[in-house]
């Protein structure tokens, strides 16, 4: 059986998505392969995922994902759920940043927004060998914003020096980069280096570590480029907008698939029209083609929301990439989210290339300040 039916637009009525597909390109429609179990709390609480890689065994590679009315929960490529950590912390968005130095180790380092009651701001874990999580914040939560609640977050490696950051995205569409550093005792602390800004609200953001690029999705109007770097310029520039190509509002996640030679995708989730959004990872990040999941034994993505992906292999199942994408409504209960086999959603057009490491992920390099 066909898990991929690749149609192009013109002449393809039945098989595009629904309205602002007329301006989309290629439609992929590839089918879940696997699915979390649903998270804890109901109504709108799963909301953006995070692909951990084992340092050595891709088996053994996880899963994270927000409950936003609970704690970061930690699964399985398989889906099945090990742990919940932090239980009442209200994560929103979380991301990985590999190697960061601590306590004279290398240690890889789970970073995610939290709104709970008396501690609004970030929250830092580190992952062992073993797919432990362990919180590391210090003072309990990093302060961001004068104390405001966060939104979304995404971790960046300045491959030049070694550096650890991360940015977070507020609701006004402020976005604040915050320098990670070891606080002494294993603990992790943070300070603000740099302010950027868009026009309205905004959540979804990813950094391109190996070219040095700060995507921001502003729900309502597009796809921003900045500058990483900490010294680099503020102002930045609108690469894809709402309303071409179907991308359509809210823009929530992005995430970013590593090829070879600074090639592969930058993907935003299009709420809107229940989609993703391929752009090409390089130039000026033409737009590629459309990946609207379809359903099959395991239910279709609606009011989809985070996303993250991988170019390398995890568990069997997943041997040469994997996408997450949170689903809104999950036909077997609490909201959660599903896995593709990146083959599928690459289909004939995009790479599959399981092979390439990206620079700033290992253990190897220069020893981080
Ligand atoms: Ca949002
Ligand atoms: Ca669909
Ligand atoms: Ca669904
Ligand atoms: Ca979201």
């Amino acid at each position: 059986m066909l898990a991929v039916v690749v149609a192009a637009m013109a002449g393809a009525g039945a098989l595009c998505a629904a309205p602002p597909a007329k301006e989309a390109g290629e439609v992929v429609r590839p089918v879940a392969k696997a699915q979390t179990v649903p998270v804890s709390h109901g109504g709108d609480a799963a909301d953006d995922p995070a692909i951990w890689l084992h340092p050595s065994n891709p088996a053994r590679s996880l899963l994270l994902g927000t409950d936003k009315r609970g704690g970061l929960d930690v699964y399985n490529l398989d889906g099945s759920r090990r742990e919940t950590v932090s239980p009442r912390c209200r994560p929103n968005n979380v991301d990985i940043l590999y190697g960061f130095g601590l306590g004279g180790r290398r240690v890889d380092l789970a970073v995610a927004t939290v709104r709970a009651g008396d501690a609004r701001g970030v929250k830092v874990w580190a992952i062992d060998a073993t797919g432990r999580l362990a919180d590391a914040t210090a003072g309990g939560t990093l302060g961001v914003f004068g104390g405001k609640t966060p939104y979304g977050v995404c971790c960046y490696r300045d491959v030049k020096t070694g550096k650890g950051y991360f940015f977070v995205v507020g609701k006004s569409g402020a976005i604040e980069q915050h320098a990670l550093r070891d606080a002494g005792g294993g603990r992790v602390t943070s300070a603000c280096v740099r302010r950027l800004k868009v026009g309205s609200i905004a959540e979804g953001c990813v950094a391109d570590d190996e070219l040095g690029w700060l995507y921001v999705a502003e729900e309502g109007v597009g796809i921003w480029k900045f500058a990483a770097a900490a010294d680099g310029p503020a102002k930045g520039r609108l690469i894809a907008k709402v309303g071409e190509h179907g991308l359509t509002a809210d823009v929530e996640g992005l995430t970013i698939y590593y090829a070879s030679g600074g090639k592969g995708y930058l993907i935003a989730s299009s709420q809107g029209s229940n989609t993703f959004c391929v752009y090409a990872r390089e130039g000026d990040n033409r737009y590629l083609l459309t990946v609207d999941p379809q359903a099959g034994p395991i239910d279709d993505v609606n009011d989809t929301d985070g996303v993250a992906v991988t170019n390398r292999p995890t568990s069997r199942q997943f041997p040469a990439g994997v996408l997450v994408v949170q689903d809104g409504h999950n036909s077997g209960g609490n909201q959660n989210f599903k896995l593709y086999d990146w083959r599928d959603v690459a289909g004939r057009r995009l790479r599959v290339d399981p092979a390439f490491r990206r620079p700033g992920r290992g253990r190897k390099g220069p020893p981080p300040r």
